[in-house]
C-alpha cells in the first residue's frame, strides 16, 4: 500500500540536494540561503513594493486516487448499499480502531451526528448542562440543543485554545452532566486532568476529534481518554468522504447504545422491531464508507507531516516578542488542523489587519482569526431562539442561561488576536522556512 504523501513533486529539492553525490556543494548551497534568507527580513515588505518573502507556488494536496477508486470498485460488486452487514462499512469500522482503539463503534453521516449521538447516549436530556468550548464549529453544540440541554461555555487556554481547566471547575454545577472537549485544530486538550476533572464530579466526558485525526495526547491516541469520542469527515478535515462522522466508545454504559442513536433508535441487534429509544436517522451510506475506509490509511502520514511543519513553523516564532506560538505540549502531537499563532497587540505598531495584509503581500498563507465570534455571541445563542424563534427549556423554567452574559474574555482576545497559518502536508519543508521568514520579517518591520 502507497503510504507516502500524495503530492506530485515526489522528491523536494533538499532530499535531493542531500542524496545527490555533491553533499559539500549542496551544503555550501544551503548555507548561502541562509545568508540571503537573514538579509531578506531586513528587506522592504512586499506590501510596499519589495521582493516577496515565499517565492514557491502554493500546491494543494492531492486528497485521492487510487485507493478509494479501488474501494469504489468493490462496492460496484455488491448488492446492497446500506451499512448494516455492509462490507465498506466494517472495513472503515476495522480501519478506525488501528487509529482509535474502540469496542463500540458507530459510523454516521457527520461529526455533527457524532456529536449528537454522544450526547444521547450519555443521557443528557432537558435542562442538563453541558460544558464546552465557545471557540468551535457550532456542530460541538448542535445535538446538545436538540436533547434540550443547554451548552455551557467555558473559557480557554491563551495559546492552546482549548478549555481552561480551572474555569471548567468553576461553571459545573448540579445540573452538569458531562464536557465535551474539543481538540481545537488538532491540539489535545489537557485530557488527564479533564478525565480527573470528570471523574470526580461524576461526569460524561466526551471527546470532540473533528479536527484531531492522528493527534496524540501524551502518546496515546486522542478519543481514547474520555468515555465517547467524536469524529468527523467532513470535506474541510484531515480525511473526508464528503459528509460523514464515526462515534465510539470503550464504556459499556454508552457504547451499546451509539448503534440505536444513530439508527432511528432501532437497536438492530435485538431487531424485535419494537423503539425503546427515539433518535433521528443518522447512518452513513456503503459508498461514504468505502471512500473513508481508502482515506483512514491516510491519516498517520497527513498528521505526522502536518506536525512536523506546525512544530518547525513554532521553532522559528518562539524567537519573535511580538507574537505568541500555537502552544503545543512537549509531549503530545498536533496534527494542525490549522496552525494560529497570536499577535501581541503591545508589541507591533500595526493592527491585526494590516499585519495579515502583509503576510499575504509576502506570500504566506494567512489569514485574520477562525470563527468570527465565540458561538455564545451569534444571533442565534442572543435570540435564545432555538426552536422556531423558542427554547422551550427556558420557558418552562428548566434553564436560566442568559447568552447575553456569558464571557469568556480570553476565548475573545483569542478571536480578535490569532492569525491562522493554514498547513497541509503537501507543503514542504522549504515552503514552511520561507513562510516564517514572511512572518519574522513582517514582525520585524512592524515591532513596537
Ligand atoms: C467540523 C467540526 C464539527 C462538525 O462536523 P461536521 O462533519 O461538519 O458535522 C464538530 N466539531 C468540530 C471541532 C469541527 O471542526
Amino acid at each position: 500500500m502507497d503510504m507516502k504523501p500524495q503530492h506530485d513533486s515526489a522528491i523536494s529539492r533538499r532530499d535531493f540536494l542531500a542524496t545527490s553525490s555533491g553533499a559539500l556543494l549542496a551544503s555550501a548551497l544551503a548555507n548561502r540561503e541562509v545568508l540571503a534568507a537573514e538579509n531578506a527580513t531586513a528587506a522592504k515588505l512586499a506590501l510596499d513594493g519589495g521582493e516577496k518573502a515565499v517565492k514557491q507556488v502554493f500546491r494543494s494536496p492531492v486528497r485521492w486516487g487510487a485507493p478509494e477508486r479501488e474501494r469504489l470498485d468493490a462496492l460496484l460488486g455488491q448488492e446492497a448499499l446500506f451499512y448494516w452487514k455492509g462490507p465498506q462499512t466494517a472495513l472503515l469500522i476495522e480501519r478506525f480502531r488501528k487509529i482509535c482503539p474502540a469496542k463500540h463503534i458507530m459510523t454516521c453521516s457527520s461529526g455533527t451526528a457524532a456529536l449528537h449521538i454522544a450526547v444521547a447516549a450519555a443521557g443528557i436530556g432537558p435542562g442538563d448542562e453541558v460544558i464546552t468550548s465557545p471557540i468551535t464549529d457550532i456542530g460541538t453544540v448542535i445535538g446538545v440543543i436538540y436533547q434540550q440541554a443547554v451548552p455551557v461555555f467555558a473559557d480557554l487556554g491563551a495559546d492552546t485554545y482549548n478549555l481552561d481547566l480551572n474555569d471548567v471547575e468553576r461553571r459545573i454545577t448540579p445540573k452538569t452532566k458531562a464536557i465535551i472537549a474539543v481538540h481545537l485544530a488538532g491540539n489535545p486538550c489537557d485530557m488527564t486532568a479533564l478525565k480527573a476533572l470528570a471523574d470526580r464530579h461524576r461526569l460524561v466526558l466526551i471527546e470532540d476529534c473533528a479536527q484531531a485525526w492522528g493527534t496524540r495526547y501524551r502518546g496515546e491516541p486522542v478519543g481514547t481518554i474520555g468515555h465517547i469520542s467524536c469524529f468527523s469527515l467532513q470535506n474541510a478535515k484531515h480525511v473526508t468522504c464528503g459528509d460523514g462522522g464515526i462515534v465510539g466508545s470503550n464504556d459499556e454504559r454508552f457504547g451499546p447504545l451509539l448503534q440505536r442513536f444513530g439508527d432511528k433508535g432501532f437497536d438492530r441487534l435485538k431487531s424485535s422491531g419494537l423503539f425503546e429509544s427515539f433518535a433521528t436517522n443518522y447512518r452513513m451510506s456503503e459508498p461514504q464508507a468505502a471512500v473513508a475506509a481508502a482515506q483512514l490509511e491516510r491519516v498517520e502520514n497527513i498528521a505526522a507531516q502536518r506536525a512536523r511543519l506546525g512544530n518547525s513553523l513554532t521553532r522559528r516564532l518562539e524567537k519573535f516578542p511580538c507574537v505568541l506560538p500555537h502552544g503545543v505540549g512537549a509531549e503530545d502531537r498536533c496534527s494542525y488542523w490549522f496552525y494560529m499563532f497570536r499577535l501581541k497587540q503591545d508589541s507591533v505598531r500595526c493592527d491585526r489587519a494590516e499585519f495579515v495584509k502583509a503576510l499575504s503581500a509576502e506570500g504566506v498563507p494567512a489569514s485574520a482569526g477562525y470563527i468570527p465570534v465565540p458561538l455564545y455571541r451569534n444571533p442565534i445563542f442572543l435570540n435564545h431562539g432555538f426552536f422556531n424563534g423558542r427554547w422551550p427549556i427556558r420557558e418552562f423554567g428548566l434553564t436560566a442561561m442568559d447568552y447575553g452574559n456569558v464571557n469568556c474574555p480570553e476565548a475573545e482576545r483569542i478571536l480578535q488576536t490569532g492569525i491562522r497559518v493554514t498547513i497541509h502536508e503537501a507543503m514542504t519543508d522549504e515552503y514552511i522556512q520561507s513562510a516564517a521568514l514572511g512572518i519574522e520579517k513582517v514582525a520585524r518591520h512592524y515591532a513596537a
